[in-house]
């Protein structure tokens, strides 16, 4: 090992040392096998109630075999940007089909919803007259999209329709060039869903668009899973549909599902698409793969529903206080965390793998475990779950 020290960077030793004092300091635990229902994860088998991946496909052998069929037809990777020769058929076929999943005319991937947000903020609100109009529990992705943008920000309470509109109604909306309105669609911590039908109504109101973001939504909510939008029926009233291919898609990937003006327009200002190369053929292969698997084997989401449903009753019948989650996202809220760390150690030890998140994550005081349930999750890995959960939670006095 090289030992090699620099005097310039001692500050990383203290910037460490005061992230371990806050409790902030992250070592990501080890995934040895596929992101299974039941993975290897730093060496023991435990259920895993972690991923986000809600349909089990991460390993599913359709899925697989489209990725390997694309290897073989296109190689493991364009070597350039979209812009540039990046641009692969298999890319044009996969946006094609999302905007129809979508019900929108078009559709652009991005290499992660990260990026999709980035992209769509950063390109839409360019100029200091244009006004972007954000959820306070908004996803860190969108904060950032909106701090490489040129526009001013406003951030509404939670869902709070009320404090939207009084912002749509301040002097400075009204004299805004352009106004987006941005939400998630589910919230990824709470797992709860945005009002998509009155932040619509209000927005076009007073001539503002919308943008909503879907990560935790596509392949989750809606008629076969098209999302928040088909969620609440609103097909043709969202102006902008982002979202991830990493979650229920189980790849990695973004998209923003649009009109074909404002698709053509992100597919020559957008930064992420001009200055970073494209998805991998095979993900784009396994996103098609996906996408059919959706349309055409109901059960996956089904299952996933199901799953959902029975883990819920069962940890609030426990005790637990699972918040706001109307979602397979279910809090099990802690408040401190400390205890919220206590209690994931416990339950890795007896099988049971639930990530305890805390500052900046989510806000202070609302230290919690996230648990995602997933289609593939057998009803005794759920009660194996339960019951684990009810045994650490008693003797940490948290029921
Ligand atoms: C996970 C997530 C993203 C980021 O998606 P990636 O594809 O992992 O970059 C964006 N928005 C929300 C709401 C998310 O939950």
């Amino acid at each position: 090992m090289t030992t090699t020290t620099f005097d310039t960077l001692k500050f990383a030793a203290e910037e460490v040392a005061a992230l371990k004092k806050e409790n902030r300091f992250i070592k990501p635990r080890v995934l040895e096998s596929a992101q299974a229902p039941v993975s290897v994860i730093d060496g023991k088998k435990v259920v895993n109630l972690t991923s986000n991946n809600y349909l089990a496909l991460a390993d599913n052998p359709k899925v697989k075999k489209a990725a390997i069929e694309a290897i073989e037809k296109y190689g493991i990777g364009s070597a350039a940007v979209r812009t540039i020769i990046g641009t692969m058929s298999i890319h044009k076929e996969l946006e094609e089909k999302f905007a129809a999943f979508k019900h929108s005319e078009a559709s652009i991937l991005f290499q992660s919803g990260f990026t999709s947000n980035v992209a769509v903020c950063q390109s839409l609100m360019s100029s200091e007259a244009d006004l972007l109009i954000s959820d306070e529990l908004n996803h860190a992705s969108i904060i950032d999209g909106a701090r490489l943008a040129k526009s001013p920000r406003k951030i509404y309470r939670h869902k709070d329709i009320k404090h939207l509109t009084e912002i749509l109604e301040s002097p400075e909306a009204r004299k805004a060039r352009r106004k987006m309105v941005v939400t998630d669609g589910v919230f990824s911590m709470d797992g709860d869903i945005a009002n998509l039908d009155e932040v619509v109504a209000v927005s076009h109101k007073y001539g503002a668009f919308v943008m909503v973001d879907d990560a935790h939504a596509s392949g989750v909510i809606g008629k076969e899973g098209r999302g928040t939008v088909s969620h609440f029926n609103l097909d043709g009233q969202v102006e902008i549909q982002i979202g991830t291919l990493s979650k229920a898609f189980a790849a990695v990937g973004g998209y923003a599902a649009t009109t074909q003006d404002l698709r053509d327009y992100l597919g020559s200002v957008a930064r992420p698409f001009l200055f970073s190369s494209s998805q991998p053929p095979s993900v784009a292969a396994s996103c098609l793969a996906v996408l059919d698997i959706l349309l055409t084997e109901p059960e996956y989401l089904k299952r996933l529903w199901d799953n959902t449903n029975f883990f819920k009753e069962e940890m609030k019948k426990a005790g637990f206080d699972t918040g706001s989650s109307v979602t397979p996202i279910t809090p099990v809220m802690i408040g401190d965390m400390d205890k919220a760390r206590a209690l994931s150690a416990k339950l890795f030890d007896e099988g049971v793998f639930a990530l305890p998140l805390g500052f900046p994550t989510v806000p202070k005081g609302r230290e919690r475990l996230r648990t995602i349930v997933t289609a593939g999750h057998t009803l005794k890995d759920l009660e194996f779950a339960v019951e684990k959960f009810k045994k650490a939670g008693k003797e940490l006095g948290i029921i």
